[in-house]
């Protein structure tokens, strides 16, 4: 058996929101065994930790790399990361039966898939990860769009009670499987056009086994009140744990809504409806450029909006409702991603930069894109005011999470810099959050968002998930323009036991 290692001279959070206090870590197998002032065994490994900060590993309960850490990728690693929870939005790898095209269709775009992926439910993929995934303890939430995807294919109709029994019923063995919880990406085609009564009969199965309903709402813009009031009402209706994914108001215009959707959660809370809150800490959003049209034009998937931009008459319409529903500017609304080599000059450009050099709108950019892209297209967009963000970060109600996903071209910096940009720039530079009580919005809480026990404090008896930082030194190097660069002041990560990162 290998010897007990310890981590001496540290300061330690021990995720719990507590003050630091001196002292080291002992560890024994994959499970902490000691922590404070501690009288070592004679034959343990030491390390000396040189007063630097020692907290749980961190724990990102919202990352689209479901794919990324079956084949041991370090990318969140060199943050500190030794927990993800995959399967966000309503894009999870499963389930998916003898024709895989589907579900690979609909996920590709934010899973970074290529090739050859799908599991027939969580039991597959978790039992494929638990062998593969060597840098990072994966937790998956079930997604309601492959779920719909795997049953309905790309209709855009409401569920027949036999496929919604279907889905039920799926859904179940997926919980009962060891899917922490069942995600909804209500902005994203098919799942946005889920009736009340899907939603409610899939949330009742949740509830039953006690777990987390994750939501990407219907709208974080112009209808961000009445998306959240949905919600709320859904939980109430199913009795379903809800966690608001990346809560934020989009758009100059929708700015100031965003105090009031605080208040509203604030008030369900306090009477008692289980709801909670998570967002990254940056001013830009990420995800695929479809999101920007009216999702009915993805009714039979990226074919049928081809065939519709090829109709001038409805190309048009779509130029006007595309339009008419962008909440931010043109001009901050930025290509990061394309899937052919060809136009890899354009990444980085706006949509607003790529239709003054074509001489056209930047509407017609966009759709132009689409076609050549064969709707493989990724997009960051400026959309949230630096006082909201700091009104969201220091929120009792929020966990911080990356919401991190791999593109072709420039991926969105917070893949590779979230929580040191949450601990050296939010915590340290701007004095937003203390850090004891950022390290407890990485750790403690989200274990607690996810029923995920034993995991999110330094205590006896817990999994020996640790990382040690230093505080003034810690900060992120990936920016929007050069987003591949892993961060510094990380120093040393520790996945059940095991040494993953020594600097
Ligand atoms: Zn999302």
């Amino acid at each position: 058996m290998r010897a007990m290692l310890y981590l001496t001279n540290g300061s330690i959070l021990d995720g719990s929101g507590g003050p630091a206090f001196p002292g080291g870590v002992l560890i024994s197998g994959d499970r902490i065994e000691a922590v404070g002032q501690i009288d070592p065994p004679a034959d343990c490994e030491t390390i000396d930790c040189g007063g630097q900060a020692i907290a749980p590993g961190f724990i990102d309960i919202h990352s689209h790399s479901d794919l990324q850490v079956l084949d041991g990728y370090r990318t969140k690693t060199s943050q500190g990361v030794t927990t993800e929870v995959v399967g966000n939005c309503g894009f999870s790898p499963y389930p998916s039966f003898e024709d895989r095209d589907p579900v690979r269709k609909y996920a590709d775009g934010i899973l970074f898939g290529s090739g050859e992926w799908g599991w027939r439910n969580a039991g597959d993929y978790l039992a494929a990860a638990s062998e593969r995934a060597s840098s990072t303890n994966v937790v998956s939430l079930i997604g309601h769009g492959s779920l719909r995807v795997a049953f309905m294919g790309e209709r855009q109709e409401p569920a027949t009670a036999r496929e919604l029994d279907a889905m039920a019923g799926c859904l179940d063995e997926a919980l009962a499987q060891g899917a922490a919880g069942f995600s909804t990406g209500l902005m994203y085609a098919p799942g946005s056009c889920a009736t009340r009564e899907e939603l409610v009969g899939l949330l009742k199965v949740v509830a039953r086994r006690g777990k987390v309903h994750a939501t990407h709402m219907r709208s974080y813009s112009w209808d961000l009140h009445a998306s959240i009031e949905e919600q709320l009402s859904l939980a109430r209706e199913s009795g379903c744990r809800l966690q608001i994914s990346h809560l934020q108001a989009v758009g100059r215009k929708n700015w100031h809504k965003q105090d009031l959707a605080l208040e509203m959660l604030d008030r369900a809370r306090d009477s008692g409806l289980d709801v909670e809150f998570d967002s990254y800490p940056y001013l830009a959003g990420s995800t695929v450029a479809t999101q920007l049209l009216p999702q009915s034009a993805l009714d039979g998937g990226i074919p049928s909006l081809l065939s519709a931009l090829a109709d001038p008459e409805t190309r048009a319409r779509l130029a006007q409702q595309t339009e008419a529903g962008l909440a931010q500017e043109w001009t901050d609304v930025l290509v990061t991603g394309l899937e052919s080599e060809t136009n890899q000059r354009l990444v980085g450009k706006s949509f607003a930069a790529v239709g003054e050099e074509w001489s056209t709108t930047p509407v017609e950019a966009l759709f132009r894109l689409l076609e050549l892209e064969k709707g493989k297209v990724n997009i960051l967009s400026f959309n949230q005011s630096e006082e909201n963000l700091r009104k969201l970060l220091t929120h009792r109600l929020c966990t911080v999470i990356s919401d991190g996903f791999n593109v072709k071209g420039r991926p969105h910096p917070r893949l590779y810099g979230t929580f040191p940009e949450l601990l050296g720039v939010v915590c340290r530079d701007k004095g937003w959050i203390e850090l004891a009580a950022a390290i407890h919005k990485i750790t403690a809480k989200p274990a607690g968002r996810m029923n995920l026990s034993g995991r999110g404090l330094l205590r006896r008896g817990f999994s020996a998930d640790v990382t040690v930082f230093d505080p003034g030194a810690i900060r992120p190097r990936a920016t929007y323009e050069n987003p591949r660069m892993t961060p510094e002041g990380i120093r040393i990560v520790i996945l059940g036991g095991i040494l993953l990162q020594e600097n």
